[in-house]
């Protein structure tokens, strides 16, 4: 009865605070997972009624899923204390420690965040450009820094949650709320689903790797030494910090805060914002997201076109991840950037998207019968907002040039 009564009261706060969008996922107690289930197993269960017995196709006799959330004490206390350490890097941080070790500690975290971007995400789990051997080490080296587990299970998380998005499959299922897609998920059993069909992630690609299989091999030992001891000894042996404020800021706000920023990305970009690309799927716009996590917050682009570079449609647009590979690129050391054209952005916003679109709105002409290509006139301004155009455009001029020449 007194749960109850807390329950609501929760709920009801809940409620006032983020409207429809859950913060923690009390609401369906129990029982939420049904509600999940339908998303993903509701054809399957309908055509397997109709195998069965001619019976009427729908959600008739579908399968009783029941998911008790289990908590892992282990982990839950470990990350209290880990966040309540954090809390006390960062006091440490802005009062006690020298100038040298604030610097460090920012360009520790830079770096490291930069390679979980570039390296994990962008290159690694979606494939979206090619570079050469000493960037890739480069990044494996910056992943281990940044402590997020080892990058085959970084990368197999990620693909699932591509794969299965916002379902029971998904091991950061949004439609669990705000605090299980955040960190919560990595506090409980994981659910069924997310064991069995994670087992069915195409990882041929990463067991083929040798820096990130090297890496799986020796991620305890590694982690120890790259993303605990470096960052606190650095400052020690030069610049005479203390090894309690290397542990504290250099160690544990600094993970803390990357890993906070990172996993903003699979909490707030897929509950706070617009879905200008696909109106049918969670994830969506945020532009804090994007300013806070290198790029990575339009999250309706990424889930729309997952294996574009830049994770976004325009790619200088509060996206420091993008830069940094067009950098690269400029260096010589990245290549075959994959991209989407703007007619192919055109086309998924029309036809997908929330009409929020700065550009393309989805036409409301339709309904009056025009075609979606005629109701959307080519816009010489917004073409020019794409720079990847602008400048495959400067590049022909200078082919031409050189040609003539
Ligand atoms: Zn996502
Ligand atoms: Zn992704």
């Amino acid at each position: 009865m007194r749960y109850r009564l807390i329950y609501t009261l929760l709920a009801t706060a809940q409620e006032l605070l983020f409207g429809k969008k859950l913060f923690f996922d009390w609401q369906f107690g129990d029982n939420w997972a049904l509600k999940s289930m339908d998303i993903l197993d509701r054809d399957l269960a309908a055509a397997e009624n109709d195998r069965k017995d001619g019976g009427s196709p729908g959600t008739k006799d579908q399968p009783e899923y029941v998911y008790r959330r289990q908590i892992v004490w282990f982990n839950t206390i470990g990350f209290l204390v880990l966040h309540l350490g954090a809390l006390y890097g960062m006091y440490l941080f802005l009062t006690s420690s020298m100038v040298l070790t604030m610097l460090w500690t920012m360009l520790v975290a830079g770096a490291s965040a930069f390679s979980v971007t570039m390296g994990a995400h962008r290159l690694y789990t979606h494939r979206t450009f090619k570079c050469n051997d000493w960037v890739k080490a480069l990044l494996v080296f910056g992943q281990t820094v940044a402590g997020q587990n080892c990058l085959y299970v970084w990368i197999r998380d990620h693909r699932q949650h591509h794969k299965y998005s916002d379902t029971v499959a998904d091991p950061h299922n949004a439609s669990r709320g705000f605090f299980f897609s955040h960190i919560g998920w990595l506090m409980v059993r994981k659910h069924p689903e997310v064991i069995e069909k994670g087992k069915k992630i195409d990882m041929t690609d990463i067991e083929m790797d040798p820096y990130a299989m090297f890496q799986k091999k020796y991620y305890k030992i590694l982690f120890t030494i790259l993303a605990m001891l470096m960052p606190m000894v650095v400052p020690f042996v030069f610049w005479g910090e203390t090894l309690w404020n290397g542990f504290f800021v250099c160690f544990l706000f600094r993970l803390m805060t990357v890993l906070n920023l990172t996993w903003l990305v699979n909490s707030a970009a897929h509950l706070y914002g617009n879905k200008p690309f696909t109106n049918d799927i969670m994830p969506v716009e945020n532009v804090y997201v994007s300013m806070f996590g290198l790029g990575e917050g339009w999250h309706n682009y990424h889930h729309s076109f997952p294996w574009d570079y830049r994770a976004a449609e325009f790619g200088q647009y509060f996206n420091l991840t993008t830069m940094l590979i067009d950098f690269f690129e400029e260096m010589g050391w990245v290549w075959d950037k994959k991209y989407a054209t703007p007619a192919m952005v055109r086309s998924r916003v029309t036809k997908r998207g929330d009409g929020t679109h700065c550009k393309y709105a989805r036409p409301q002409l339709k309904e009056a019968g025009a075609e979606s290509s005629e109701a959307v006139e080519d816009d010489e301004t917004y073409e020019e907002l794409f720079w990847l155009e602008e400048r495959s455009a400067k590049t022909a001029e200078l082919v031409d040039e050189a040609q003539k020449g």
